[in-house]
């Protein structure tokens, strides 16, 4: 186990990169284009690879080997435990290569090698066992209708589907999208973040190894409104899970209505609250309030009650002050976020809010930003409504239960929320009461497999993990009999 030490070349070995081709049929293929786009390094600023630029044409061609694949290949037709048993190599093949892998993450998006390498890879193989055992348990029901009727349904896989990926997680959220694609018999196309396409290629590669057929498992790299608009588009898509901003949600929502009437999944922004009531632990509280920066469930907008809000303040600036950069409150990936982020910033201060610690770019390379907490902020200043993607930390002090729920859910979001207590009570009071997708009580950012994943409200809908997740790759079919040799 590597420690952080701000310094992380010092134990990164930087890979090399073995696959930078689009991915369509069991093939690496140049872009129809041949254009290439720049991978970066937003440690450094540094390119480390040049990648084949996929675009409409590429994904037509995609489509259609997805389409081959569901409407001829095996895929679909083999035995749910079939595909189990390649899933499953699929996933011993991640783990064996998992240090390299991590590595790409780490210079692709700018991770801590050490959080790249311990919760989001093993997150990613376990989430494709998960699904590999779910393969062999997808079944119908068997229905009594009225009179001499009876009926059972099917659930068959929906068909081609188009998977949109956004940079913060490239690995565990391209797992989370295509592990319940693969188990219910679907063909795909994915389209990995373009500051982060070298790991997807790698697990392209990777399931041809396991034995997954060609035209199953197709991945263009490229960009959003190019490759990523052609998919939300695309006439012979069957559904398009999108996971990324609220803002590209609404314009896949929009192309699937113009184009097919695909189905769509979205999993979207969040204002995530962290509710902290006087009778938590001030150490812990601090530690779990600091989970965050740009992933999408980061406790942005931290509730305190009056209690213990001094003590934890302090805390949190004793913690922040022993950070150097590469600590895992992440960097920012490029310079369009990082542009964001301090624009933000500037807001929250004209805006009246009190800016108690950061604020300013960091360290001289790379587009990293300070750790920065605001106080004194309000429920209607942007800082406490927009989500910011970076480590921009709303504090704020409340009274009652009924206040913190009530202004926990004064958002437009709804994907996840914490609550520090050890009043049963109130954890139970408050877990009912907010409304958003999955609730941590007294821990924050745990992910597993089998527990569900998604948001309410503008936070998108659909369920990432779990066998909820199955649902949006399958559909049910009725099929209905007479019983007897009725006058039907
Ligand atoms: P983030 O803020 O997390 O980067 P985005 O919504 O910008 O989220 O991007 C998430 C994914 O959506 C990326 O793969 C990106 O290329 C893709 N994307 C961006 N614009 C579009 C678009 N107009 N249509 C389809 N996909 C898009």
């Amino acid at each position: 186990e590597v420690e952080a030490d701000g310094n992380s070349e010092s134990f990164i070995k930087i890979p090399e990169i073995k696959f930078t081709k689009l991915f369509i049929n069991g093939n690496f293929v140049d872009s129809i284009s041949g254009k290439t786009f720049e991978s970066i390094d937003p440690r450094r600023g540094e390119v480390i690879a040049k990648v084949a630029e996929g675009d409409k044409e590429d994904v037509e061609f995609a489509v259609k080997a997805a389409r081959e694949a569901f409407d001829h290949g095996p895929w679909p037709r083999l035995s749910g435990s079939a595909r189990g048993r390649i899933m499953m190599k699929f996933a011993d093949l991640i783990d064996e290569n998992a240090e390299e892998l991590a590595a790409l993450d780490t210079i692709d998006a700018g991770k801590l090698f050490s959080l790249g390498k311990s919760p989001d890879i093993a997150l990613s193989s376990g989430i494709l066992r998960y699904y590999a055992g779910a393969a062999d348990k997808i079944h119908g029901e068997t229905l009594k209708m009225s009179g001499e009727l009876q009926a059972y349904t099917l659930r068959e896989p929906i068909g081609v589907v188009g998977h949109i990926i956004p940079w913060n997680f490239p690995s565990s959220i391209f797992f989370m999208n295509v592990s319940p694609a693969l188990a219910s018999g679907c063909t795909m196309v994915v389209k990995p973040a373009e500051q982060t396409p070298l790991s997807a290629l790698y697990y392209a590669h990777l399931a041809k190894q396991a034995g997954i057929p060609n035209g199953v498992l197709n991945v263009i790299t490229g960009f959003g409104p190019t490759a990523g608009a052609a998919i939300a588009s695309h006439m012979d898509i069957d559904k398009v899970s999108f996971t990324g901003s609220t803002e590209v949600g609404r314009l896949v929502m929009q192309a699937a209505a113009t184009s097919n009437l695909k189905h769509i999944s979205l999993e979207l922004g969040g204002k995530s609250p962290l509710i902290i009531f006087d009778d938590a632990d001030v150490d812990k509280a601090a530690d779990l309030a600091l989970v965050g920066g740009e992933i999408c469930v980061a406790g942005s907008r931290v509730f305190v009650q009056e209690g213990i809000y001094d003590a934890l303040e302090k805390k949190l600036l004793e913690k922040i002050k022993k950070w150097a950069v590469g600590d895992p409150f992440d960097p920012s990936v490029d310079k369009t976020q990082y542009d964001r982020i301090l624009s933000y910033i500037e807001h929250g201060k004209r805006e009246g809010a009190i800016l108690l610690t950061g604020g300013k770019p960091w360290g001289e390379k790379g587009y990293y930003i300070e750790p920065t907490i605001f106080t004194d902020v309000k429920d209607n200043m942007l800082i406490a409504r927009d989500e910011i993607f970076g480590p921009v930390m709303s504090l704020m002090k409340f009274k009652t239960i009924d206040e913190a729920i009530t202004r926990a859910n004064a958002t437009r979001y709804g994907l996840a929320a914490g609550i520090l207590t050890n009043n049963l009570n109130v954890a139970n009071t408050v877990s009912r009461s907010i409304r958003a997708g999955i609730i941590w009580i007294n821990c924050y950012f745990a992910f597993d497999g089998d527990c569900p994943f998604g948001g309410y409200k503008m936070s998108g809908f659909g369920r990432n993990l779990g066998l909820d997740a199955l649902d949006k790759y399958l559909q049910v079919k009725s099929v209905v009999t007479p019983i007897y040799n009725s006058p039907w």
